[in-house]
């Protein structure tokens, strides 16, 4: 059923109307006085102006911004990623494929775990940068950067492979741009179980013993029946 209107009652300075228009132009005045005195401030950032964008490049991207992907390595320079899937199973966009392989003898200078993986790519056209992937990644391997220009004229290009991936990575680390290490939340150990009271444990005991001597003549009785 439809709710009844109820009609607002206007207060005399409301239908006057003239110290509601003051109110505004107080507000007005004030963002405006704000920011002509932040013209004057030190500091290119203090400064509420239009960032003259792609003339100027200066300003700092914020740290949680979400670019483009990159698969990161390792200090020893050891590709992270263990090709587990976690990333591709999560993607809210399915727009992650991975073609798993395992290490060889010999390789554990290149691949940080036993198994990598052997194709990698990532279709920027379907991704959403939702930054889900690099929340469940176990190896922190893959991140998405801070790197904001990438419009492309074909379709091929928008499909990132390992190595545009790995190659991210490289120009990232060269610019100073990696990602600091995510926070680990502390694991907090399980609580000990409470230990059994010596009486209660001969209680169990006994209970035990009486629902087995219970249970034996139900059997002999079903064997019984069977035979006859
Ligand atoms: S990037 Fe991370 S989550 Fe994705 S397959 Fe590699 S290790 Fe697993
Ligand atoms: S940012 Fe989101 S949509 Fe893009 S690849 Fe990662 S999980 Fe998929």
């Amino acid at each position: 059923m439809a709710k009844p209107v109820v009609k607002k009652e206007y207060t005399l300075s409301e239908r006057i109307y003239l110290w509601e228009i003051l109110k505004g132009m107080k507000l007005t005045w004030g963002h405006f006085w704000f920011n002509f005195k932040a013209c004057w401030r030190p500091g290119p950032h203090t400064i509420p102006t239009c960032w003259q964008y792609p003339e100027d490049r200066t300003r700092e991207i914020s740290p949680i911004f979400r670019g483009e992907h990159m698969l990161q390595k390792d200090d020893k320079g050891r590709e992270m990623c263990i090709a587990c899937g976690m990333c591709a199973k999560i993607c809210p966009a399915k727009c992650i494929t991975i073609k798993k392989a395992k290490r060889k003898e010999g390789e554990e200078d290149k691949y940080a775990g036993k198994t990598y993986p052997a194709a990698f790519e990532v279709d920027l056209l379907r991704c959403i940068f939702c930054g889900f992937c690099q929340d469940v990644c176990p190896k922190e391997a893959i991140v998405l950067g801070q790197e904001y220009e990438f419009a492309r004229y074909t379709k091929e290009e928008c499909l990132l492979d390992k190595r545009k991936l790995l190659l991210n990575y490289r120009r990232a680390k060269e610019e100073g741009k990696l990602r600091p290490p995510r926070k680990r939340v502390p694991v907090v150990p399980a609580p000990p179980k409470p230990e059994k009271a010596e009486g209660a444990e001969a209680k169990e005991g006994k209970a035990a013993a009486v629902g087995k001597a219970k249970k034996k003549p139900v059997a002999k009785k079903k064997v019984a029946e069977k035979e006859e």
